[in-house]
């Protein structure tokens, strides 16, 4: 069983979106192994997108990543890596499709609700950066 990683952003959490969130999460057949509510700091988002770091970008996303509390989430399924990023739609959700989740909650390019792993590696590293592996229960 696949398990990939997702971050319900302070925009959703602000807006009381978790369980909408979370609602699309089970009942497109993921199973949740680990979650919690927490505030990251600038040196923890920092380091989570550190891949981003000579991006324009990158001090916009770090400190916006701190506005408010997040959920950190680990969840399974065959093929979890690609079938999260398609349910979560396109970074931009003016270019989502309908029915995802982006399309549906996230405000704009950066406040865009939901973060998902890219792939295998990616995956590894951002569960383990989170989670020990005694949270991580299947
Ligand atoms: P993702 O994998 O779909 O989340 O997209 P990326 O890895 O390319 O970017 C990481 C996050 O940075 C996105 O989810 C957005 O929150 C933010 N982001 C991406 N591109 C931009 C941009 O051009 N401007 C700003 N302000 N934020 C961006």
């Amino acid at each position: 069983m696949e398990k990939t990683f997702a971050i319900i952003k302070p925009d959703a959490v602000e807006r009381n979106l978790i369980g909408k969130i979370l609602e699309r999460i089970e009942g497109n057949g993921f199973r949740i192994v680990a979650m919690k509510r927490v505030l990251l700091t600038l040196p923890i988002a920092q380091g989570f997108y550190h891949v981003h770091k000579e991006r324009p970008f990158f001090k916009d996303l770090t400190e916006y990543m701190c506005t408010g509390p997040v959920v950190l989430l680990v969840f399974e399924k065959e093929g979890a890596i690609k079938a999260w990023r398609e349910l979560m739609g396109a970074t931009n959700p003016a270019d989502a499709d309908a029915g995802t989740i982006r399309k549906d909650f996230a405000i704009d390019l950066e406040k865009n609700s939901v973060h998902g792993s890219d792939a295998r590696d990616t995956a590894a590293f951002e569960i383990s950066y989170f989670f020990s592996q005694t949270e991580i229960l299947s």
